[in-house]
């Protein structure tokens, strides 16, 4: 195949996009939220370093061939690896800058090595940029966050950039093509070079965008979430509330809550401090969520005060589940700054009537509960008066 095209000139245009992205993105990045920052920057540089790489390549012959071929390689290959560093960052995944830098180094030493013979440098290095890009593709794939669809396209990206110099390699291995010029027109020139200028750009934009998808996630968890102990906050319950509540009707299945208070909390805070109560109130969380089903809801309505949201669980079995926890609260003390110290709960049951309009008329009533067992010497799990007389 014939494409009439001058690719020097292609690849001048391609550079000439990625630093104008690049200089867009150090004008928008301070805009983004401060725990993508780093990584950004390792983004950035690998902008910076792949453009300069393409175009000292264009200008081989016009450059010494020093500049040209080791110089230029080794920024293409920095640039790969500052973008896997770059995506490790991100996701969490161990960065292994050392093997980052080994491989920068290898592309300058197979530039070196293979100065007279640009067969087995165009493989080599091909091959270079494949594991390059395939490391950038992992780390997306091995963090352990849920792979969104985000993630997927930008770690397409990178695996359709691997396996395009991969087959530019494999190209070269099997075709006995006599024509070995980096110009050439050959499919496998084309298609990495094209890869090389469009990479950073999509990539790039993929990246943002996971950038905001990921900030967009942490603002709702925030919204949703006690920054204490990591329990939904009492907005997040009211709105699981009301679905569960919907659902319960909707299927003809059982909703119970259960309402819990720590008794005699002010005491902790008193003889121990307030940082032994925080820790307290941590440990009440693990404790409870410990008991809990996946489809169970645990927040904290304020204060020392939690609730427990228990779709299609009748009445006994959230009593089984209340008495189960009060008496492993009870002969478990918890270890509080170095104190051993027996903490009792207790708490109001219900389940959901059918004259409930909104979630707080069952609240109202697990309160009402939770104050008796309080009034009758506390350590106990009441259950609702309206349900018990029934
Ligand atoms: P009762 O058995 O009647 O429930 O008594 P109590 O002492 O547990 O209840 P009270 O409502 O009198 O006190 C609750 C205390 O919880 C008062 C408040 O200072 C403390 N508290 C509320 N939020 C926090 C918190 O986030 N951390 C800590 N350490 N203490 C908190
Ligand atoms: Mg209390
Ligand atoms: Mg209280």
């Amino acid at each position: 195949m014939s494409l009439d095209f001058d690719i020097r000139s292609a690849i001048m245009v391609g550079a000439l996009l990625n630093t104008l992205i690049a200089i867009m993105l150090l004008i928008v990045r301070k805009t983004l939220p401060a725990n993508f920052q780093n990584s950004l920057s390792w983004w950035w540089f690998g902008l910076l370093l792949q453009p300069a790489g393409f175009v000292l390549i264009a200008l081989r012959g016009h450059v010494p061939n020093f500049v040209s071929v080791v110089l230029a390689n080794m920024m293409i290959a920095a640039a790969l690896a500052c973008f896997a560093i770059a995506m490790r960052m991100f996701t969490g995944v161990r960065q292994r800058r050392a093997y980052a830098l080994i491989l920068v180094l290898l592309a300058g030493f197979f530039a070196i090595f293979y100065s007279n013979d640009l067969l087995s440098r165009i493989i080599s290095l091909s091959l270079l940029h494949t594991l390059l890009l395939a490391f950038c593709a992992r780390a997306i794939y091995r963090q352990e966050l849920k792979i969104t669809r985000v993630s997927h396209v930008l770690a397409g990206l990178f695996v359709i950039g691997a396996l395009s110099m991969a087959s530019r390699a494999g190209y070269h291995i099997v075709s006995h093509d006599p024509i070995v010029d980096i110009f050439s027109m050959r499919w496998p020139t084309i298609l990495s070079y094209g890869m090389g200028g469009l990479l950073p750009i999509v990539g790039t934009i993929g990246f943002l965008l996971m950038c905001t998808e990921r900030s967009q996630k942490d603002l709702e968890r925030m919204a949703s979430e006690d920054p204490l102990t990591g329990a939904y906050n009492r907005r997040a319950l009211a709105e699981f509330g009301m679905r569960e509540m919907a659902r319960a009707r909707r299927h003809g299945i059982p909703l119970s809550v259960i309402l819990i208070d720590i008794d005699y909390f002010k005491k902790i805070n008193d003889e121990l401090g307030h940082a032994a109560g925080d820790l307290a109130l941590i440990e009440t969380v693990r404790r409870l969520q410990k008991n809990l089903r996946s489809e169970d809801y645990l927040g904290r309505m304020g204060g020392e005060e939690f609730l427990v949201l228990l779709p299609d669980t009748d009445i006994q079995q959230a009593q089984v589940l209340a008495q189960r926890i009060r008496e492993e609260f009870a002969s478990h003390p918890m270890l509080l700054l170095e104190q051993h110290r027996s903490i009792t709960l207790s708490g109001g049951i219900t389940l959901l009537s059918a004259s409930d309009h909104i979630f707080d008329d069952m609240l109202r009533r697990a309160d009402d509960a939770m104050y008796t067992a309080k009034v009758l010497g506390r350590n106990r799990m009441q259950l609702d008066k309206t349900i018990a007389t029934m």
